[in-house]
């Protein structure tokens, strides 16, 4: 049994089962033992690879996009900032990219909001010549416009379960059967933030809920309504919740979310409706990655870079092109969200759209 699964079953045998959540949350950032505190997950032997590994694409044109919505706004000096940043690799693709357009790295403080001791000393490593800022949360950034981003950090926040029973919800919860841990039902209770759901929803659904994700897009939103600026926010996921979503996955393999706490990647999918409903400034449709990268010119870029290369290396720029656009591969289910001031042209790549209205 690994340590941090010790202290699960002694924390449950004390207090009773706990939720999705209180789990999410201590196997991915436990202080000692938690999957983030310990690793570099997107390593050469890592679990799992992102958008920004497969090809410095990515990151490109997300600065761009970023580089084009900043000129819109007035060239302000900004808050760069990204969420959950990983090996650095995507804001070192951005600002490269960045680096082309005059005055804006100049204008621009970089802030790092990273939980990981060991993933901000990589970051350190890629990022360390532009003086990055580390912070714990959105909340210790400056006031001051901000231009964000966000590949694969909200899909890592904690949600809970609740299933549709009687006249309220049942909590899935961790618990433990037989000295191993073990998915239980809590009793049926009202739970005032799902009241509205349950005429509509037939009994035995399953809802995921994940209030650290609405709070984070309120905050988020708030700084940009305030001081102008925008957000991309890049996950999997889709507009509502879709069922039960949770899921572990380490080296490359779907594994039971239970069975090795602290050393797989615990994730879900992102429900993009309650981002935008929870922040308090315009947002764009909701537009699948493929098309965003297509329409950012993905093609142009990889046929420029092709120039360069021939054999095994040709090979994998064109299935990286594949895998980051194609709707069989990340096209499709991972999507994009972008947050703006009211009024303010949305960033390149998306499109206007209130969901609000529908
Ligand atoms: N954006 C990167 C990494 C995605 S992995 C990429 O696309 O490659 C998720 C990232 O979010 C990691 O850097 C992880 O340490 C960080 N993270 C997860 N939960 C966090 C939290 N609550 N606060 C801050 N960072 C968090």
């Amino acid at each position: 049994m690994t340590a941090l699964a010790e202290i699960l079953h002694r924390r449950i045998a004390a207090e009773g089962p706990m939720s999705i959540a209180e789990y999410m949350t201590l196997c991915l950032l436990h202080p000692v033992h938690g999957y983030y505190t310990t690793r570099d997950p997107l390593g050469a032997d890592g679990d799992f690879t992102t958008a920004p590994e497969i090809s410095q694409m990515f990151g490109e044109l997300i600065g761009l996009s970023l580089a084009q919505s900043w000129i819109d706004q007035g060239r302000p000096d900004f808050v760069l900032a990204e969420l959950g940043p990983g090996r650095g690799t995507l804001m070192n693709d951005a600002t490269r990219a960045m680096g082309a357009v005059p005055g804006m790295l100049e204008a621009a403080q970089i802030y790092l909001v990273e939980a990981s001791p060991t993933l901000r000393a990589r970051q350190a490593e890629v990022l360390g010549g532009m003086s990055p800022i580390w912070v714990d949360s959105l909340a210790d950034l400056p006031e001051a416009p901000l231009w964000l981003v966000a590949n694969e950090f909200f899909d890592a926040l904690p949600i809970r379960q609740f299933l549709r029973a009687g006249e309220g919800w049942a909590e899935r919860v961790v618990g433990q059967s037989d000295g191993h841990l073990a998915f239980g039902l809590t009793e049926p209770a009202p739970v005032a933030a799902l009241a509205h759901l349950v005429p509509s929803t037939p009994e035995g659904t399953l809802i995921e809920t994940c209030s650290p994700a609405q709070g984070v897009a309120a905050e988020l939103g708030r700084r940009i309504a305030q001081h102008g600026g925008a957000a991309l926010i890049i996950d999997y996921g889709d507009n509502g919740s879709a069922g039960n979503t949770f899921q572990a996955v380490r080296a490359h393999e779907k594994v039971s979310a239970l069975a090795q706490p602290g050393q797989a990647d615990l994730t879900a999918h992102v429900d993009f409706c309650a981002l935008a409903q929870a922040a308090p400034c315009a947002h764009t449709a909701l537009v699948p990655q493929g098309v965003f990268l297509e329409t950012l010119g993905i093609t142009q870029r990889a046929r420029r870079l092709a120039q360069g290369l021939a054999g095994p290396a040709l090979e994998a720029h064109i299935a990286a092109h594949r895998r980051l656009t194609h709707p069989s591969e990340m096209g499709s289910l991972f999507k994009v969200l972008g947050f703006v001031p009211e009024g303010a042209p949305v960033p390149p790549g998306l499109l206007a759209a209130d969901l609000r209205e529908r």
